[in-house]
């Protein structure tokens, strides 16, 4: 059964994922620890449980959730994954992080790109990716049929959804990904989104402002 363990990192208070099952094998999504004492809150938890990280898995390449990418790789030696799209927006980011107080920002190579309709597996555990852009361009989320629940980045939010003010951000984009690749997911599956608390497929569906 695979667990999900959130840490929230850097002042824009982002969530990480850990996602590790009985097999010990675990995949890190948006790392967003920036300074020794977030990476060690990370790199300590999975000394606890006994865990081998063996990928990196980014939904989207926003600053907030890639500040941690290039010293996990170092620390694991393990490969970094995201969808082509966002490539762009990567590379974007060592021109603004030092304007957002990030200044020691190490971009960090790419393995590899993952796309629609493929899955990320690790240990007995297979995630499916589906194509959400809008917040950003290449944005992905991940499913998980097994435990019910999706890793949702920043396309949906308990009562909100992703800013689309950024480059790349397209509004009507990100309301289509919703409707047509979020909420035709099962209504008891658990969004846990890139940002605050998680919430639920069905529950967004009935209360979310942006879908009234
Ligand atoms: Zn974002
Ligand atoms: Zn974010």
């Amino acid at each position: 059964m695979v667990q999900v363990q959130t840490f929230v990192f850097n002042p824009f208070s982002e969530n990480t994922y850990l996602l590790y099952d009985e097999t010990g094998e675990a995949i890190i999504i948006d790392p967003g620890c920036y300074d020794r004492s977030e990476v060690n809150e990370l790199t300590d938890f999975v000394q606890q449980h006994g865990l081998k990280p063996v990928q990196i898995v980014n939904t989207h390449a926003h600053i907030d959730h890639v500040l941690g990418v290039a010293a996990l790789k170092r620390k694991y030696g393990i490969p970094f994954v995201l969808h082509k799209l966002d490539e762009p927006l990567l590379k974007a980011v060592k021109t603004y992080a030092s304007n957002y107080g990030f200044s020691a920002f190490e971009e960090p190579e790419i393995d590899g790109f993952i796309k629609e309709g493929e899955t990320i597996e690790f240990g007995n555990t297979s995630l499916k990716i589906i194509f959400v852009p809008g917040h950003a361009p290449g944005h992905v989320a991940l499913v998980n049929d097994a435990e019910k629940f999706v890793i949702g980045g920043d396309v949906l939010f308990r009562m909100s959804i992703g800013r689309t003010d950024l480059p790349g951000g397209d509004h009507a984009t990100l309301l289509r990904s919703i409707r047509e690749q979020m909420f035709t997911l099962p209504d008891d599956y658990t969004v846990y989104a890139g940002h605050m608390e998680p919430t639920t497929i069905g529950f967004e569906k009935r209360n979310n402002p942006f879908f009234k």
